[in-house]
């Protein structure tokens, strides 16, 4: 039923066993202000724009108001932690419901940063400014790159301090997800539930994400098995933009493969597989080159989950758990070298297109040449432009590229078109991203982030707008990224 501030709202979660959430309400805020709204998406969402940016769409944002059909919960999880696994839950989320689309299906609505709930531990349950515009962006960006991702509908501003090493403007994004099942969310079932209770969330997550294999034989192996398919091909698109995540906790890894929790996640520049940004991660456990043994490791964690719904047998569960885990390397390196031989311009499938990739990547570590703008003047024939001009590996490089594009049927004009496809002229810049944000957050000027979204919306446009993005900065002082601000 839609009401005066135009959700359609429903709450599936809230009919699970009372174990996986906590209904609690968010906690009013001063004076909320409408930072920005993401329009199309709201469109896509059935919502009113105008209705939204109303007094009473603003107050639903910040937490003020529950629309009607909302049942606010925050919900239970755990997870590894680099490594340690914990009880940890929504601290500082609160998921009002899921917003029923004109076209069927639903989407989880959350705010963040709407106060405490019972998991907030010592934490305050609220979010600063900066990180929540942070998320919009790179998110959005991600969405722009055709990579799946949680989306961010609208940030407010809660006219409040938030108390950090200093304070700082408080703000509360709206996430949009297809939902919020983590990996944690089955090891706090497996850890604290009923057998019954684990199946009755398998038995949701199946419903949600993947109504194709209800009828299965071994459902829960064919869960198992999709989600290592979804993830598997989400790390191999964010190793092939060079997206790193940060933080790849159990508890932020997504049944439905999006991309989830963007604190200290970036993008690399110059290609090197030990690239860290995150200030926390000193031993580069979440490090660029260590996302895909990482996923696969998080995989193994969601199995053992899902163990007594395998097999009455322990051993035969292991088994087949096994089984499905261990395709997840194959898979992945199938999904990163089909899009490697893209960035190429490569149709079909030879042997040696390993060793042609790993040529030119390992050419550009020696050199500290940028990732993205390689492949850009690859595909522009723009080489000049790059410190791996010159070099007389990359000219043998070249010949050997050049030949192997030669053996396919496809003309020289799709395979560039290929490759203009598939690489990207502009990526969110750390810079740049940087830049967005200190006129947000010190100027109140937002002009600078609505171009920067604008350019991001759009990234293999290579037209003159995604150029002028596409430049490195001028200080190579190394960035540092932090989560939980
Ligand atoms: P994250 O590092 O974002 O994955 O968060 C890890 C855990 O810390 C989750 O349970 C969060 O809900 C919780 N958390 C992070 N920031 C806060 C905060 N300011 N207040 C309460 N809980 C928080
Ligand atoms: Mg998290
Ligand atoms: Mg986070």
């Amino acid at each position: 039923m839609t009401n005066k501030t135009g959700w359609n709202l429903d709450n599936s979660y809230a009919r699970l066993p009372e174990k996986f959430f906590t209904s609690t309400n968010p906690t009013p805020v001063r004076s909320p202000e409408l930072i920005i709204l993401n329009e199309s998406m709201a469109d896509s969402l059935g919502l009113d724009v105008k209705l939204l940016q109303s007094e009473d769409g603003v107050e639903v944002f910040a937490g003020n108001e529950i629309p009607e059909g909302a049942s606010p919960l925050a919900q239970a999880y755990a997870g590894h932690q680099f490594g340690h696994f914990n009880m940890l839950g929504d601290g500082r989320a609160i998921l009002l419901g899921e917003q029923v689309l004109p076209e069927g299906g639903r989407v989880d609505i959350q705010l963040k940063g709407p106060g405490r709930t019972p998991y907030s531990r010592g934490g305050d349950g609220r979010a600063a400014l900066g990180p929540m515009l942070r998320e919009y962006i790179i998110s959005e960006a991600m969405h722009g790159l055709g990579i799946p991702t949680t989306r961010s509908l609208a940030v407010v501003t809660t006219g409040e301090t938030v108390i950090r090493e200093t304070g700082l403007p408080g703000a509360i994004m709206t996430r949009v997800a297809s939902s919020h099942l983590r990996v944690g969310t089955f090891q706090f079932a497996a850890k604290w539930g009923t057998i019954e209770e684990l199946r009755t969330l398998a038995d949701y997550a199946i419903e949600r994400h993947f109504p194709d294999i209800e009828a299965d034989e071994s459902r829960y192996l064919s869960l198992l098995q999709e989600v290592v398919k979804r993830q598997a091909e989400l790390i191999a698109q964010w190793q092939l933009v060079g997206f790193i995540h940060g933080v790849m906790n159990t508890d932020n890894m997504t049944i439905s493969g999006e991309t989830i929790d963007y604190g200290p996640c970036a993008f690399m520049d110059a290609y090197d597989p030990a690239t860290v940004f995150s200030s926390i991660d000193r031993q580069g456990r979440y490090a660029y080159g260590n996302q895909p043994v990482i996923g696969g490791w998080n995989l193994a964690r969601f199995a053992e989950s899902l163990l007594p719904l395998l097999h009455d047998d322990e051993d035969q569960a292991v088994t087949l758990a096994q089984d499905k885990i261990s395709i997840f390397n194959d898979l992945y390196q199938s999904n990163w070298l089909a899009g490697m031989r893209a960035k190429l311009g490569i149709f079909n499938e030879e042997t040696q297109d390993e060793a042609l990739i790993n040529g030119i990547l390992s050419m550009m570590k020696k050199h500290g040449a940028d990732y993205t703008n390689t492949f850009r003047a690859l595909t522009f024939d723009k080489m000049e432009d790059t410190v791996l001009f010159g070099t007389p590996e990359f000219a043998q490089w070249q010949e050997l590229w050049q030949a192997r594009l030669g053996r396919q049927k496809e003309s020289k004009e799709s395979s560039n078109q290929l490759m203009q496809n598939s690489n990207p002229a502009v990526i969110p810049r750390n810079h740049r991203v940087e830049e967005a944000l200190e006129a947000a957050v010190e100027q109140e000027d937002y002009s600078v982030m609505e171009r920067l979204l604008d350019v991001l919306a759009n990234p293999y446009a290579h037209c003159e707008k995604q150029a002028e993005y596409a430049a490195l900065p001028e200080s190579t002082k190394p960035y540092r990224t932090f989560c939980g601000t």
